[in-house]
């Protein structure tokens, strides 16, 4: 019940730190000192995201994972520029890493998740092309007859 059991005791303080999501891009921003008194407002990982911030197109983006994978059917993937496809039509290409910023927040938000090779993999760190799905809800408790 109390946390902490699989820290190996390498000494590094650095895994001990605070960490959340950026509200924009879906990255892990990691506690920093200079946040010391105002780590509670963070939200952008840099001023990159606080300036672009999420607009219409970004909520546009989310809502076409979710549709494209729930159109797809249980257990299955999408990759992210079928999202910008179908949000950006003919002009998609720059909505590429808009997309991508998308399935992070899901992640975030606890919708889906970011795969490679089919293993599931920490988006911050993902390079190279990615696959989301929804994540698996766990399954109803199932009766075995013995
Ligand atoms: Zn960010």
């Amino acid at each position: 019940m109390s946390r902490g059991g699989s820290r190996t005791g390498r000494g590094s303080a650095r895994d001990a730190l605070p960490t959340k999501p950026c509200a924009v891009c879906g990255r892990t921003i990691t506690w920093r000192r200079a946040w010391e008194r105002d780590w509670d407002d963070v939200r952008y990982c840099s001023d990159a995201c606080r300036r672009t911030g999420v607009s219409p197109v970004d909520a546009d983006l989310e809502a076409a994972v979710l549709r494209l994978l729930d159109a797809r059917g249980e257990g299955r993937t999408i990759c992210p520029s079928e999202a910008a496809r179908a949000v950006g039509g003919e002009d998609w290409r720059p909505l590429m890493e808009p997309a991508r910023a998308a399935a992070r927040r899901l992640v975030v938000a606890g919708d889906v998740e970011i795969t490679q090779g089919g293993a599931v993999v920490d988006p911050s760190t993902a390079r190279g092309p990615i696959r989301v799905r929804r994540v698996r809800r766990p399954p109803e408790p199932e009766r075995v007859p013995r």
